[in-house]
Formats: structure tokens, C-alpha cells, sequence
């Protein structure tokens, strides 16, 4: 065997369950496949000058490389087991919790000392958001920043750099399983294991489903979210943000009974593209950084969308809405609000004129001609219920950026001990499908490595 573990992908679930290793047994072989670049390689090409959208990397620095789709994003370690995944449905609710407080701890010993936690318990927030028919979901809020996301990352591979051996820019092709383990293919190398842990995150999410289908291992899927992404003064939203930094707000709507949700809150952050599978969709990013804050806050509203039989590919059902608002705007849209409720598209000048500027370039355009009735619908009775606890989230101004579309992996098959009915081959954090998160992600990569190493 060349070693002893192989894990693939080096994002949070991959780099805390190698670190979790190191830890527990220093003499173990462990190697990390990663198809993306090195931490310090990882960079998007998008200037905002020369380039101003995606030109479609092969490997996209944004979502691949150590770090994983976590490296530039806003940190926010969201420690609760009501959103960011069902871990707690495998491991129980104790043990996700206690993990993710694990991570949380690492975190700070590697740079994030002196981030600040924020937390929903005892918030009057909660009351204001009940009276309105809104629900404020129980959470604590570990707020890294961009900034220093990216300095813990930069520690964590310092300290496992020469413990692990890292294979940047190395796509797994295979995985195979032999008499004694795993066999893993990348190119023309070979490469064989004992164990193998599999962490592929969203961007693995279709070569997942092949290994899945190749080595008999069940798997399920039927879920897609599909919205925009609201920018709005920071004023509006600054009694929860300021307080919470980051509100999860579920609204039940009135006209179909279909929940809608906001989603990674950016205060005083930017509105960014996000390019999945050659897809460019809407993200957000923040700044621990005073000096790089904006004057305005971003969120997503989304709206989740379950199939039933026959229908199985609800990714590609959010892909193609995706594709719809690449068609029309050449990226991603922009509308005014306003614009949306009186029927008409944005244009540039409208979007000039507005008291709120764009954080991104978008095409200004009709969401209405991308989005599904019944999710615009949502969306739009959402805002006007957000408006009664943030008043001016309705204003004419406040900008919708479409289409944000969050993937869910199919949801791999794994028992207790996360572990495929493969034995020795487990699957973590958001390629499996059960999480969707960085600190669900980490937490299970922490607990797969305390496992694996029990019996070594
Ligand atoms: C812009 C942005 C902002 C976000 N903000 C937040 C946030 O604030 N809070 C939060 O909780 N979550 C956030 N998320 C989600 C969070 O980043 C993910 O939930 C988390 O990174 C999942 O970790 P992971 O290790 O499971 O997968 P990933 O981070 O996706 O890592 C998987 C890695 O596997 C690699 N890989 C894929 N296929 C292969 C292969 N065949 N061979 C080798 N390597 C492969 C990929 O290159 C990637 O680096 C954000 C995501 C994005 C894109």
C-alpha cells in the first residue's frame, strides 16, 4: 500500500479530518488528492477590469483547491444543528454539536482568535420576527471574515504540510476497490490505500455520482434551491446584523405554502459570481476588514424545491434556470425591486439612478423571464414580510440578483460512521450529501478520522 488513508478533496471536510489524524496518529500515511491548485496558486481571474466575468477556468480557484469551496468565503461557521445540514440525523445531535464547537476551537488557535461569536439565544429579535409570521432559527455564529478564513487556512496547511502528503492540481479519475483497499487513479498514476475517505464537496458532485453508480453505492436526490440574492443600505438589515450577523429567517408563504429562507447574510459584504459546472449563479462574500466593507448588506432568498417520482435530476432542473438567466443577461441578472413589481426590466440607467450601488456588475434585466411564477411568487411575499422587520427591504432600489441556485449533492448512501456499504470507504461533508456547510463539512470530517484511526 502506498498509504494508509487516502483522502479526496482538501476542502473543510477533507483538511480537518487529515488534521484530526495527524493528531490522533502521527505515524499514519496519509495522502490528500486535491484537483485544484495549492492554497497560494488559488486565484480568480476576474479583475473587474481586463476580466470582468467568468472566462470558465478548468480548475475555478473559487471553488476548488485547499481550502475547498470554503476559501473565500465570508467563515461564517454557522454552529447549530437546525440549518447547514442533517449530520446530527448520523451522529446524533450532541456529538455534531460538540463537533462543531471541536472545529470552532481549532479555528481560533490557527488565527481566528479574537473573531467575534455571535448568537441567537436570548436575541428580541426572535419576538419581532414571530409577530410577523417570520421564524428566526436558533444559531451561533462564528464570523471569521474572508480576511482571516483565509489566514487560518494558510496556518492549518503550514501545520500539515509536512505531516500529509498534498497532491495539488490532481484529479482523481477512480476510485476501485482491491482485495486490501482502494486503488485511486489520477492520469496515469496509481496510487492504492487502506482506507479511503471521499470529500469531493459540490464541485465533485457529478464525478461522485459516477463512482457511486460504479461501485453499487445507493444513493438519492431530490432537492434544489433556487432564488435570488437581494442587496440592500446596510441600515436596513443593521438591528439583526449587528446583533446576529447572520439571520436565518424561514417565511411559510401564504399563497402555496412553500418556504422560503434567507441564506448566507453578507454585512456591509459584495455580491460575487459563482461559476458551477461552467454555470455562473450569485453568491456573497464579507469582510472582517472595516477597510474593505461596503456600505451595503447582501442575502439570498431561496426558495427549496423537493421532486418526486420519476423525476430525479433536481440539479439539472436548477441548472437550466441558471442557464435561462446566462441566456438572457450573459452571466447573471440584476433587477431593481421596483422594476420586478411594476412588470418591466431594469436598465442601465435605472439602475444609475437608484440611491444603492451595485456591488457586482450585472446585466440589468426581468427575473420574471427566468424564474418559475411560483418561486418569484415566494420570493417577493417574503420581501414584503421581511419589509415589517426590516423596513425598506422593500423599497423600489433594493436589488435582486438571479439566479442563486444552491446545489445539493445526491445524498450518498453511508452508515453511522459515515462509511458507504463499501467497508473502509467513507464519504464526508458536502459530497455526501449531508452536509452544507463549513462547519457541518469540518464536524464530519473530524468524526470520520476519530473512526478510522480507533482501530489503527
Ligand atoms: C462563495 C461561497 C461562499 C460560502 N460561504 C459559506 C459560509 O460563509 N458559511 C458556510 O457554512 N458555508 C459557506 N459556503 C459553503 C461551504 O464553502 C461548503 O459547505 C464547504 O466548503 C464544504 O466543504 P467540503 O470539504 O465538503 O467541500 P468543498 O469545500 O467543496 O471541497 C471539496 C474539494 O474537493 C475537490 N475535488 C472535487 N472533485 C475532486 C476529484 N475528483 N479529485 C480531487 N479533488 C476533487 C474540489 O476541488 C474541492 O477543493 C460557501 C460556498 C461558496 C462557494
Amino acid at each position: 500500500m502506498n498509504f494508509d488513508i487516502i483522502i479526496i478533496g482538501a476542502g473543510p471536510g477533507g483538511i480537518f479530518s487529515a488534521y484530526e489524524m495527524t493528531q490522533i496518529n502521527p505515524n499514519l500515511k496519509v495522502a490528500v488528492f486535491e484537483a485544484g491548485h495549492a492554497l497560494n496558486k488559488r486565484c480568480c481571474p476576474i479583475d473587474g477590469d481586463k476580466i470582468k466575468t467568468c472566462i470558465g477556468c478548468k480548475s475555478c480557484s473559487i471553488m476548488s483547491g485547499f481550502g475547498g469551496a470554503g476559501a473565500f468565503s465570508d467563515g461564517k461557521y454557522n454552529i447549530t444543528n437546525d440549518f447547514g445540514g442533517t449530520l446530527y440525523e448520523h451522529i446524533g445531535k450532541k456529538q455534531a454539536l460538540e463537533l462543531m464547537h471541536y472545529v470552532d476551537a481549532i479555528n481560533m488557535r490557527y488565527g481566528g482568535a479574537g473573531t467575534k461569536l455571535y448568537s441567537t439565544s436570548g436575541t428580541k429579535l426572535k419576538k419581532l420576527c414571530v409577530q410577523h409570521d417570520l421564524h428566526l432559527l436558533d444559531a451561533s455564529v462564528r464570523h471569521l471574515g474572508t480576511d482571516i478564513n483565509y489566514v487560518v487556512l494558510e496556518n492549518l496547511y503550514d501545520y500539515l504540510k509536512s505531516r500529509v502528503d498534498f497532491f495539488f492540481d490532481t484529479p482523481v479519475d477512480s476510485v476501485t476497490a482491491i482485495s486490501s483497499g482502494y486503488e485511486i487513479k489520477c492520469g496515469g498514476n496509481v496510487y492504492t490505500c487502506e482506507k479511503c475517505v471521499i470529500s469531493v464537496g459540490r464541485s465533485g458532485s457529478k464525478w461522485m455520482e459516477k463512482i457511486c453508480e460504479k461501485l453499487c453505492i445507493p444513493t438519492n436526490s431530490n432537492r434544489v434551491d433556487i432564488g435570488v440574492r437581494v442587496e440592500l443600505p446596510a441600515e436596513v438589515f443593521s438591528h439583526l446584523t449587528d446583533e446576529l450577523y447572520e439571520s436565518k429567517i424561514v417565511y411559510c408563504t401564504k399563497e402555496y405554502g412553500d418556504k422560503v429562507r434567507t441564506f448566507c447574510m453578507n454585512p456591509r459584504g459584495a455580491v460575487v459570481n459563482e461559476n458551477t459546472n461552467g454555470i455562473i449563479t450569485v453568491n456573497g462574500h464579507s469582510y472582517e476588514d472595516v477597510a474593505r466593507q461596503t456600505e451595503n448588506t447582501n442575502f439570498a432568498l431561496l426558495v427549496a424545491k423537493h421532486f418526486s417520482e420519476p423525476f430525479k435530476d433536481s440539479n439539472g432542473y436548477g441548472e437550466s434556470i441558471a442557464r435561462l438567466s446566462n441566456m438572457l443577461g450573459g452571466g447573471v441578472i440584476v433587477q431593481r425591486f421596483g422594476d420586478l413589481i411594476r412588470g418591466r426590466r431594469s436598465t442601465q440607467s435605472r439602475i444609475n439612478e437608484a440611491f444603492i450601488t451595485p456591488t457586482l456588475k450585472a446585466t440589468p434585466g426581468d427575473l420574471s423571464l427566468v424564474l418559475p411564477k411560483r418561486i418569484l411568487d415566494g420570493i417577493i411575499e417574503m420581501i414584503y414580510a421581511l419589509d415589517k422587520v426590516a423596513p425598506g427591504t422593500a423599497n423600489d432600489d433594493t436589488l435582486l440578483y438571479g439566479v442563486e441556485v444552491k446545489f445539493y449533492n445526491m445524498e450518498v448512501a453511508v452508515n453511522e460512521n459515515l462509511e458507504t456499504c463499501l467497508k473502509n470507504l467513507y464519504v464526508i461533508g458536502d459530497g455526501s450529501g449531508i452536509t452544507h456547510s463549513l462547519s457541518h463539512a469540518s464536524a464530519s470530517g473530524v468524526y470520520v478520522a476519530r473512526k478510522i484511526t480507533a482501530d489503527k
